[in-house]
């Protein structure tokens, strides 16, 4: 065991040197069996996110999210992750810890291997993309730390190009309203809800209050074509730069209609959870928006990340309401977008991590190895 961890010691600390200089080395003892050996193990437990305001979608009212906290431990080290579980998503605390139940990691005494692990936790059942997200995030926060690295780096990113994150402003009264806008003066794009009656008006409450660009995430709140194209014209000229899911994700001839039309660019959010979702949306949408509770970690969204940029469609990348955990191993991925809606933290009043800041309205990524985060 002393000699293990002797050899974990070295390879950190080559890792910390430089990744160029170290990956060699690292590969190497890793083909000979010289990492530290023992088993790989997973912990969770539920815990319950409290939200700052009433979070009011298209279809739903909230004042928490549930989510469930993970840990993979191995070797002294411990990578963390979450499963974040809104509502409407259909995952809950109960079939979380259904399906991690199911996992049993032991089998494998190599945390490197992270293909072969998220493929064995990919097969145990279909969907549970959120737990299996957690099981991937905690894998990747363990890996980085044996690295010494974060995984942005890991990647060979550039933290200078991440985008500025959205805020995003809940639908609610007009005075409401204006009240967040207020509290929001630090972003300089602000993200708001659509899909309900009184679109327009929101939109101009908000443009009352601020002449920061707007993204609309319209949660496929719109049902026709010729109306939708009519309002992102009329969105254009109030200042909005994006729009999410404007209509229902079934109406896919629809979609490639509107977006051939669009003076504004649109992104896939609900059509488009895992990569080959990616595949079919092609000509559908100009982008899409990756999330890790979505496409079930950081491993899948890398590829789709990867992927989308190869078949010329832009990137955003977003989050569920979470802690800095989930938030933070997104943010790894934030230099390949355009956009990023990384806001999930800053709208619960219980975060158990410090990780990526929001600084100058810029999503700004810690150096701390893994996916960049700390507990509080
Ligand atoms: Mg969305």
């Amino acid at each position: 065991m002393r000699t293990s961890r002797r050899n974990f010691i070295t390879l950190s600390a080559i890792a910390a040197a430089g990744l160029s200089a170290s990956k060699g080395v690292a590969a190497n003892m890793v083909t000979a069996g010289k990492i530290p050996v023992g088993k790989i193990k997973l912990f969770f437990e539920p815990y319950n996110l409290a939200l700052a305001h009433v979070f009011t979608l298209a279809g739903s009212s909230r004042t928490s999210t549930p989510v469930m906290l993970t840990r993979i431990e191995f070797d002294g080290v411990t990578g963390f992750g979450e499963a974040s579980m809104p509502p409407y998503l259909g995952e809950t605390q109960e079939t979380a810890s259904r399906f991690l139940s199911k996992v049993n990691l032991t089998q494998f005494s190599d945390p490197f291997m992270i293909e072969d692990i998220l493929d064995y936790v990919d097969k145990i059942d279909e969907g549970n993309r959120a737990a299996k997200a957690s099981v991937d995030i905690a894998l990747h926060d363990l890996v980085g730390k044996m690295l010494g690295q974060p995984w942005f780096k890991l990647w060979g990113l550039n933290p200078d190009h991440t985008p500025n994150t959205s805020f995003t402003i809940g639908i609610d009264t007009a005075e409401v309203v204006r009240q967040k806008v207020q509290e929001a003066s630090a972003y300089k794009i602000l993200k708001v809800k659509l899909g309900r009656e009184n679109d327009k008006e929101m939109v101009q409450t908000i443009r009352s209050a601020t002449k920061v660009p707007l993204a609309v995430d319209v949660n496929q709140g719109w049902k026709e074509k010729e109306k939708a194209l009519e309002m992102i014209f009329w969105l254009k000229d109030m200042g909005v730069v994006m729009v999410e899911q404007p209509l229902p994700k079934e109406q896919t001839d629809d979609m490639a209609w509107l977006t051939a039309r669009s003076p504004l660019p649109i992104y896939g959010d609900e059509s488009v959870q895992r990569l080959p979702d990616l595949i079919k949306a092609s000509g559908l949408y100009h982008g899409i928006n990756i999330k890790l509770m979505k496409c079930t970690g950081m491993r899948e969204a890398f590829t789709m990340a990867k992927t989308a940029k190869s078949m010329g469609m832009k990137i955003m990348i977003g989050c569920m309401t979470e802690t800095s955990c989930a938030v933070s191993a997104a943010a790894q991925l934030a230099p390949l977008a355009e956009f990023a809606d990384l806001d999930g933290n800053l709208l619960i009043t219980n975060d158990l991590f410090k990780g990526m800041e929001i600084k100058n309205g810029k999503v700004t990524l810690c150096d701390l190895p893994g996916i960049g985060i700390k507990k509080i």
